[in-house]
């Protein structure tokens, strides 16, 4: 055996769980087929920072840190193609650190991230493809490179991302279908600092995010994304693929139609596009994740399905994922034993974090919100035009807004109306808090 580990994919679930290894003296590799980390890897993209804080405590404190902005204001804009309403939650409180969450860029984060996993010990070699597990007596004992080099570990644990080869190698996935993953398509816009500071209302350094809803989608289960980095803006959309596919849309397309919408258009005017990338997103969640463990094999972060969009959470969840994969490792480790019956215990501890839980929690909402069709058009259109009827003047007595509101909100019908309103009690269960 070369190592006592293998992580294929240098994303965060990947480092997360070298680190651990590594730091717990263990010997630890980390195959990437990017010509370095990151290279190949896209986000929004917002990273929450308490599971990174359990990975590397006191990150902050790095200067090479590589973060762009603490995120102080979080934005909601729900938008018809002329209007848009929009609410907000802003605090000083996120001012302190550790900070609830920073813009990152992944091509920079990902790198430093690699750096402290070489620090504590792990190597990592790029330009790795890995496309196959390699096997003694059919049972996994480490992986087969492009090149068709074999390197050995009683344990091998797979990263490798969406559609993980790895794991359909090895026998734990099928192809994924259009309705399990989204597709997101996202730019980087150049912008001066002190643009971005003024337009989003920021003090210097400060960060804000926006999501959007309603006729930004076009109709497609997904939402809008604009958020603040050092002197650049991240500019992205993400939608189910099999919405894509039906509309005959490309995610490009789609991205320049978002750029011309009157509240985008005043954001990221003057900006220049830097960069264009495109990669999927596994959104089947619960319902979608696959068995995690088999005999010296472990899989974690979007290999399994492990995203919450509705909260917007991935790399969190694949550091977390990564990290109760290696502390896994470490226990079969010290007990010499790699078998299935023993890693299950990585499924025990992902029952036992935020991870499992709350994916459980969020695993009808995207099916719920798709059955109710109101939700991506009527409900975006009856906000805009209930606050146009509020904010208007228009020589009328007030009193007749009243009935003009009621008028709006029956065009509906009762038998929707009711259904829209149990589902929003459901949603707003899961959802609110
Ligand atoms: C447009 C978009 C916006 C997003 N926004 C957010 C956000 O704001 N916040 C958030 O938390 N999450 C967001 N996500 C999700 C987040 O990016 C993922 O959940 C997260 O990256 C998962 O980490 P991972 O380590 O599991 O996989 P990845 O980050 O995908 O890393 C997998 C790694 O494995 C490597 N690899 C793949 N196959 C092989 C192979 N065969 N051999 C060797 N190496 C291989 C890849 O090159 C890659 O480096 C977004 C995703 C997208 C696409």
């Amino acid at each position: 055996m070369n190592f006592d580990c293998i992580v294929v994919g240098a994303g965060p679930a990947g480092i997360s769980a070298a680190i651990t290894l590594a730091k717990a003296g263990l010997s630890v590799v980390v195959l990437e087929r990017g010509a370095y980390p990151g290279a190949k890897n896209v986000q929004g993209a917002v990273l929450y920072t308490h599971q990174l804080a359990e990975v590397l405590p006191d990150f902050w404190k790095d200067p090479q840190a590589a973060l762009e902005r603490p995120i102080t204001e979080q934005r909601t804009v729900i938008a018809t193609e002329d209007s848009w309403v929009s609410v907000g939650y802003k605090s000083e409180k996120y001012l302190k650190e550790p900070h609830n969450c920073y813009t990152i860029i992944r091509v920079r984060f990902d790198q430093w991230f690699s750096k402290k996993a070489e620090e504590a010990g792990a190597e990592i070699y790029t330009g790795v493809t890995v496309r196959d597990v390699a096997r003694r007596d059919g049972k996994i004992c480490g992986v087969k490179t492009g090149d068709g080099d074999e390197l050995l570990a009683p344990c091998v644990i797979a990263c490798d991302g969406v559609n993980s080869i790895l794991a359909q190698k090895a026998g734990l996935i099928d192809e994924l279908k259009a309705s399990e993953v989204a597709l997101g398509a996202k730019e980087i816009l150049s912008l001066p600092a002190g643009v971005i500071e003024d337009r989003f209302n920021l003090e210097k350094g400060e960060g804000a995010a926006t999501e959007m809803f309603g006729a930004l989608t076009q109709g497609m289960l997904g939402y809008v994304f604009l958020y603040t980095n050092k002197d650049t803006l991240s500019l992205g959309v993400g939608c189910k693929l099999a919405d894509y596919q039906k509309k005959g849309l490309r995610p490009s397309e789609h991205l320049e139609a978002i750029k011309q919408h009157p509240f985008v258009r005043r954001l990221i005017a003057g900006s220049k596009t830097l960069e264009y990338s495109s990669h999927l997103i596994p959104e089947g969640g619960m319902r979608s994740m696959p068995p995690l463990y088999t005999d010296g094999f472990l899989i974690a972060g979007d290999a399994a399905q492990m995203v919450n969009p509705a909260f917007r959470e991935g790399s969190n969840m694949a550091m977390t994922a990564g990290k109760l994969a290696a502390e896994t490792v470490i226990e079969a480790k010290k007990a010499g034993d790699f078998s299935a019956a023993k890693l299950s215990a990585y499924e025990d501890k992902l029952k036992e974090s935020y991870l499992w839980p709350d994916l459980e929690e969020v695993q009808d909402v995207e099916a719920w919100v798709e059955a109710r069709s109101g939700f991506l058009d009527f409900y975006p259109k009856l906000a805009c035009d209930l606050a146009h009827l509020r904010f208007t003047v228009d020589g009328q007595p007030k009193k007749g807004h009243l009935g003009k509101a009621f008028s709006m909100i029956q065009k509906r019908g009762a038998v929707d109306l009711a259904k829209d309103a149990w589902m929003m009690l459901k949603l707003g269960k899961r959802l609110a808090v």
